[in-house]
């Protein structure tokens, strides 16, 4: 079955292709080239529709399958930031370096070293003009250094409930057992076995 995915961030793509070995992984630019949707809605839910939606009515096929995913990190301590900002948290198109770098800096304004945070993902799915949505959580805490080259975002930063080593530090196997996106992806595969 082959899914539209309907992201440019590299590191989402790589892991939908690891979470779903069994489908072909298609991203949107590979059909319809750059394309800039702008994620102007004050949810995950929100933008991860308009991101699936706006790739379903471009790509004028009834029949193709089209997956978005919106997520991001939250942390309660600094008023939820940066929440639905998570990928422009320090600018428009920032890199990940320096949207860790802000994070740094905003928990360096409140002393903490270590705070509750948690991940949360948003998967849409469009097929035949009927949009579903499912979510998944990964609770833990973010400390003000970056430890580790695995994952991405803001994966260095993060240490998952029940573990002493950031996501960086961690195999992405580990990750992969129960990260926010691996348990909306299995949702969203229950919706596709309902639906297809
Ligand atoms: P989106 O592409 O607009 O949904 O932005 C997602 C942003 O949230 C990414 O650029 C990362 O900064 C952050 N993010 C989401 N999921 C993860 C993850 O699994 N690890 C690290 N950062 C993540």
């Amino acid at each position: 079955m082959k899914i539209v995915l309907a992201s440019a961030n590299q590191g989402k793509i790589k892991e939908f292709k690891t979470l779903l070995p069994s489908h072909e992984i298609v991203t949107y630019k590979e059909l319809l080239g750059d394309i800039e949707i702008v994620e102007d809605k004050d949810s995950f839910k929100g933008n991860a529709i308009k991101k699936a939606q706006s790739i379903y009515d471009l790509l004028k096929d009834e029949n193709a399958i089209v997956i978005s995913d919106d997520s991001g990190i939250t942390v309660p301590a600094i008023n939820n930031e940066p929440g639905i900002y998570s990928a422009r948290y320090a600018r428009n198109n920032a890199s990940d370096k320096e949207n860790n770098e802000k994070l740094i800096s905003k928990l360096n304004e409140k002393n903490l070293e270590k705070t509750e945070a948690f991940y949360t993902a948003c998967i849409a799915i469009v097929y035949k003009s009927e949009v579903y949505t499912v979510h998944g959580w990964m609770h833990g805490n973010v400390i003000n250094r970056q430890l580790g080259e695995g994952g991405f975002g803001y994966d260095p930063m993060f240490i998952p409930n029940n573990y002493d080593k950031t996501l960086g530090q961690l195999p992405y196997e580990v990750k992969k057992s129960f990260s926010h996106r691996t348990k909306a992806l299995n949702l969203a595969l229950k919706v596709l076995d309902t639906i297809l």
